[in-house]
């Protein structure tokens, strides 16, 4: 059987090596991103480059959307030339990006009433796990709908684990990013503890990269620090968001998530110096400057 037709819209640092592993794998792959000059470099791997996110759904069979926010989620998937005006019926329509749960919900019903299914399938794992089919999909949505889309998802990821219904996947994904944004925030203040300490920095840093706090989160926030590379694998402006979207729906379930509010003012305060764009573990540096 031929192989499903795939939309890749949003080629960020994420959505950029999703479709170069599918692209590699065989999948007719159309693709689009708002700043077009990304995308055609991805023409000479075979890509169709798309004017419109809706020239790339109307393309495709599988559509999955891969960018920052939910600003970003519904300017690809609403108006006139978004993806929801050229799905056909039938497709599955897939948002890997990490989302609020309630604009997920939303944007399910708008596929439903287009004859699509639904899949909210964000992912866990960074750069180098998207190029290399490495990452870990937590789905929301139809087991039907999963079925559809698995011979993609396993191209894609290592793991592919069906939660429940729709919103499902985006409400761990957002758990689990609460959680590594405390753990980073924290982190970053010991590490100014220890500077204010006046001990040697490395021998401190060798007991706290070797002890039980020194979890993939913090040994990938150390070996930032030693190269003193803050490229973004993870952009810090996104974790920003994360834990302001866990925050928001904690907040509907009655659980005000006690530990998430100040790891968020710290990010907030990082992107305030300007240090958005730049990976996650830079951190670090709003308390060097503090
Ligand atoms: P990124 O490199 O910052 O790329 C963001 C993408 O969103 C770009 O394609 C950007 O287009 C697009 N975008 C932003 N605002 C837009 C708008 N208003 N309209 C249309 N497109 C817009 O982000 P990423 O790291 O690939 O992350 C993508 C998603 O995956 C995010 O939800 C993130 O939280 C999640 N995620 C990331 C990682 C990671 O390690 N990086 C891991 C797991 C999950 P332009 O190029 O035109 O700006």
């Amino acid at each position: 059987m031929s192989k499903p037709r795939v939309a890749i819209l949003g080629l960020g640092i994420m959505g950029r090596g999703m479709a170069e592993r599918l692209l590699s794998a065989g999948f007719p792959v159309s693709v689009y991103n708002r700043n077009r000059e990304k995308a055609e470099t991805l023409s000479n791997a075979g890509a169709f480059v798309a004017d419109s996110p809706r020239q790339g759904s109307s393309r495709s069979e599988i559509v999955i959307s891969m960018v920052a926010d939910d600003a970003a989620s519904r300017a690809i998937w609403l108006g006139e030339a978004g993806a929801l005006a050229g799905v056909s019926e039938g497709s599955v329509l897939m948002e890997s990006s990490t989302l609020s749960v309630g604009w997920v919900k939303e944007l399910a019903a708008l596929a439903t009433a287009r004859g699509c299914d639904f899949l909210d399938a964000p992912v866990t794992g960074t750069k180098p796990h998207a190029a290399s089919g490495e990452l870990f999909f937590m789905v929301g949505g139809s087991e039907a709908a999963l079925g559809k889309a698995r011979e993609v998802l396993t191209v894609l990821g290592r793991e592919v684990l069906h939660l429940g219904p729709t919103g499902s996947g985006a409400f761990v994904k957002l758990v689990n990013n609460f959680v590594c944004g405390v753990q980073a925030a924290s982190f970053a203040e010991a590490l100014a503890l220890v500077d204010a300490s006046g001990l040697d920095r490395e021998k401190c840093i060798s007991i706290l990269a070797n002890s039980a706090l020194a979890s993939p989160l913090i040994k990938r926030m150390l070996a930032s620090i030693a190269e003193e590379d803050f490229t973004p694998n993870f952009p810090l402006k996104l974790m920003t968001k994360d834990i302001g979207y866990a925050i928001v729906e904690a907040a509907a379930k009655g659980l005000p998530l006690q530990t998430a509010q100040p790891a968020l003012d710290v990010f907030r305060h990082a992107v305030v110096e300007g240090l958005g764009d730049q990976d996650f573990s830079a951190v670090v540096k709003s308390f060097q400057k503090s």
